[in-house]
């Protein structure tokens, strides 16, 4: 049985960690390994710089270019010896002179086509896994380095996302597999073509889609995602730094957390994994002790109290809130569908939607960079509607966040939205809009962007540290020490 591991950019950051990648690869007992990795860290970020300065006719791009060369260059050398360095350099310097001949059309041009773009900006995934593969080889292990746009076949889906074409891509595997067969494959992350074979890419941080794409194809008996933290966090381990590591997680969880922002997991991963339940292992490369978190359909163990029910939170910053209101929409069938095929027509992407009860208004929370077009499309659309009264205004209200608690008990446990509106209440935060779907997986809340932090350690201390326990003592109680000891005291009635 095959088991898959995805090696995220920071773990291929430097020729020493490719080192260590290698040496985890090897390290693993399966019979059959499919080893995904992200470019070198950076790498990315600089690929698609080097089109948008091609494309503004900013010609520091060819020393750009030069720097994604010496870096890979550097690494190699470091990494790789004999004929292996030397494969890998003449590719290197195959693929670096199309790039510039290539980015120099786009600089003439003044304009890079998608296809172009995404041709180069998946070049780090190209050498970052050509060097690891070389790597394993070199201890003496059967190894096999496979180019996904070869086998991996996907669609676009909407804006900035693609569906996988799992006929297609399983027949385009079975293929590969019958000219290369090998215990050991290491494969590119985030590159993929079209049907039409034009290359192209999973989208921003797109390896964990990859992964949990190709376990799915082999039907892996496990993905592991490998990065640079312990596991999954009860909140973004930058912004509260007591969050804690969860053991483990449901794939609805999991999904959940993903699409509220959590970026240890990119949010289409889990859709693949699902339908074949396979489980996903997040674990940190840097940290080989720590177990790490599943994520599985039914994990065990679940602590039984009223806290342990949320399991997470995870926020979206650059946001804004629509507000369509009016009498006139009450009971009036198809306003939310005109509101929303209006949006449809713009193709931006509604991330939460509320409707208060009395219809008076619907509110829903659209990308920030999407609401100039969404505004502009629902005044056209409504023109006679806002003229006549029957709506008072579309009104859009700039830079908020959502924050999201996540956690599959929640459906079952009365009291959980209470406790999350307390808290925020008693940090004195303004919430804006709330959702909560019929599943109960998660509470939406919407709040403005400045406010986001305090919100989040607000709630996540109220339903993560309350069982901390604390011994106080107060020596002789004068003005502070009484204060003290009342506010305590009105913080547990
Ligand atoms: P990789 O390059 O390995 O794919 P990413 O940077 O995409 O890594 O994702 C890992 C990062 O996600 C962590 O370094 C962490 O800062 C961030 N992160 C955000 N929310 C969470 C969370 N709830 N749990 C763990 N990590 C999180
Ligand atoms: N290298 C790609 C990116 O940075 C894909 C990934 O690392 O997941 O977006
Ligand atoms: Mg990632």
């Amino acid at each position: 049985m095959w088991s898959v591991h995805k090696f995220g950019g920071t773990c291929m950051g430097t020729p020493q960690r490719i080192q260590n990648v290698a040496d985890v690869v090897l390290g693993d007992s399966s019979e059959r390994k499919l080893i995904i990795v992200s470019a070198m860290s950076k790498v990315t970020d600089m690929m698609y710089s080097l089109v948008h300065k091609a494309q503004s006719r900013d010609d520091s791009y060819t020393e750009e270019l030069d720097k994604v060369f010496e870096k890979h260059m550097a690494a190699a050398k470091d990494l790789l010896d004999g004929e292996n360095l030397a494969r890998f350099l003449s590719q290197l310097h195959s693929d670096i002179s199309n790039l510039r001949a290539m980015l120099r059309a786009i600089y003439i041009a003044g304009h890079a086509t998608e296809s172009f773009s995404e041709f180069v900006v998946g070049h780090g995934e190209l050498w970052s896994s050509q060097m690891l593969s070389y790597a394993v080889q070199k201890s003496g292990a059967s190894c096999s380095w496979m180019d996904t746009r070869e086998v991996l076949v996907v669609k676009p889906s909407g804006p900035d996302m693609v569906d996988p074409d799992y006929v297609e891509s399983e027949k385009r595997l079975e293929k590969w597999f019958s000219r290369q067969p090998a215990e050991i494959i290491v494969a590119t992350g985030f590159i993929a073509s079209t049907a039409e074979n034009i290359p192209t890419t999973l989208k921003r941080d797109g390896s964990d889609f990859s992964a949990a794409i190709i376990g799915s194809l082999v039907r892996a008996r496990q993905v592991t995602i490998w990065t640079d933290v312990d596991g999954v966090f009860s909140a973004d381990p930058r912004k509260v730094s007591e969050a804690v590591i969860l053991s483990t997680l449901s794939y609805q969880e999991a999904w959940e957390m993903s699409y509220f922002g959590a970026n240890v997991l990119h949010p289409r991963t889990i859709i693949p994994v699902m339908k074949d339940n396979i489980p996903i292992v997040i674990r940190n490369m840097f940290n080989l002790s720590a177990p790490g978190t599943v994520i599985c359909k039914q994990p065990a163990n679940e602590d039984a109290d009223l806290d342990a029910c949320v399991k997470s939170f995870a926020t979206i910053d650059k946001l804004a809130l629509v507000n369509v209101e009016g009498t006139g929409m009450a009971g009036v069938p198809g306003t939310s569908s005109a509101i929303f095929s209006a949006v449809k027509e713009v193709g931006a992407n509604v991330i939460m939607i509320s409707q208060a009860s009395s219809e008076h208004s619907i509110c829903f929370a659209v990308p920030e960079k999407e609401v100039a077009a969404v505004s502009a499309a629902l005044h056209v659309r409504f023109r006679e509607a806002l003229a006549a009264g029957r709506l008072s205004k579309v009104e859009v209200i700039h830079d908020c966040s959502i924050l999201a608690a996540v956690g599959l008990r929640m459906a079952s446990t009365p009291g959980v939205s209470a406790i999350l509106f307390d808290a925020l209440a008693k940090a004195n935060i303004n919430v804006r809009a709330i959702a909560q779907g019929c599943s109960e997986y998660n509470i939406t809340v919407v709040l403005k962007q400045e406010d986001c932090v305090r919100a989040l350690r607000a709630a996540h201390s109220r339903f993560f540290l309350s069982k901390t326990t604390l011994a106080i003592g107060v020596i002789g109680p004068g003005l502070i020490g009484a204060t003290l000891l009342n506010q305590l005291r009105d913080q547990v009635s």
